[in-house]
């Protein structure tokens, strides 16, 4: 039998989870998740545990923010399979599991002090859902404060998010080392996401647009951005049932695309009640 992850529900308890790994001088790795893992989660927690030594400590917290839910979305429905990503983790090496209650991280509610995501956290996602990175870097931070990770890996997949904590790391001076693992795509392309559970047999074919648009985008990249883009929003346009929240080409940290070089292109739609996003990195033009 796999021998299984510690559970720390508390900071105490995390505390002493991890002070023999400090005291010996070991390093400490971690994955926040809002549980519901899957496949893409896994590979997070493959690629910490790749960068670590056998004396350091594989964390993964499980806590689903209610800081970066707006009101309407869908915090109380969001997928909680504790037993199964217990499972989960044991299978990827994790030494501890921190699953914290709403009160052990807002103890007296909301806090006072959050971290202001700036410019970059009103475009994209930020221009549809304006208090979500406000609530997920507030978040992120707290873990960081609790866990004190050296290095801490988060998925492509959220890109923008990505993107954005690398920002908070620099601005704020965390000194974390922060990794961004690839997308986990089913076989035929659609990203795993804990959200794809929501979707009906009909929405799931829907779905595979997203990836598809991208895809036509990344094929398209040699004959420039305007291309790239059009290929993808043909794409959608010839979708039903979906309904584009955007399509957006970038530089590689969320500026103008270049005309030339590395960029990424971002989409974002609703199918039925379920909101999906998605990205995939492209090189435009031919240099
Ligand atoms: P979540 O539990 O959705 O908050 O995600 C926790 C972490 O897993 C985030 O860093 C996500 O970007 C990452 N993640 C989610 N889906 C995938 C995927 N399909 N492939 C790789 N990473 C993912």
């Amino acid at each position: 039998m796999i021998k299984g992850p510690l559970v720390a529900t508390t900071r105490d308890e995390l505390a002493a989870a991890l002070k023999g790994v400090r005291a010996a001088g070991g390093r400490v790795g971690f994955v926040p998740t809002m549980g519901a893992l899957h496949a893409g989660h896994a590979s997070l927690m493959a690629e910490a545990r790749s960068r670590l030594a056998p004396g350091d400590a594989l964390v993964v917290s499980i806590f689903v923010n209610p800081l970066q839910f707006g009101a309407g979305e869908d915090l109380d429905r969001y997928p909680r399979t504790f037993d199964a990503d217990l499972e989960l983790c044991a299978g990827q090496a994790v030494d501890v599991v921190l699953a914290p209650s709403v009160d052990e991280v807002y103890p007296g509610g909301e806090p006072e002090v959050t971290v202001e995501p700036g410019p970059l956290g009103t475009v994209l996602e930020g221009a549809v859902r304006p208090t979500h990175f406000r609530g997920v870097l507030t978040v992120v931070a707290k873990l960081f404060g609790l866990v004190q990770p050296d290095l801490a890996v988060f998925g492509q997949k959220d890109y923008q998010q990505l993107v954005l904590i690398r920002r908070m790391v620099a601005d704020l001076c965390m000194g974390v080392e922060v990794v961004g693992g690839p997308t986990v795509r089913e076989d035929d392309g659609l990203a795993l996401s804990s959200r794809n559970e929501y979707l009906s047999a009909d929405d799931r074919v829907a779905a595979l647009t997203l990836s598809g648009a991208l895809r036509a985008a990344v094929d398209a990249a040699t004959e420039g951005g305007d291309r790239a883009l059009a290929a993808a929003r043909d794409v959608l346009d010839h979708a039903p049932g979906v309904d584009v929240d955007y399509l957006a080409l970038t530089s590689p940290d969320l500026g103008p695309a270049p005309a030339d070089g590395e960029a990424r292109v971002l989409v974002a739609a609703r199918i039925g009640s379920t909101r999906l996003i998605d990205n995939m990195p492209l090189h435009l033009g031919g240099s």
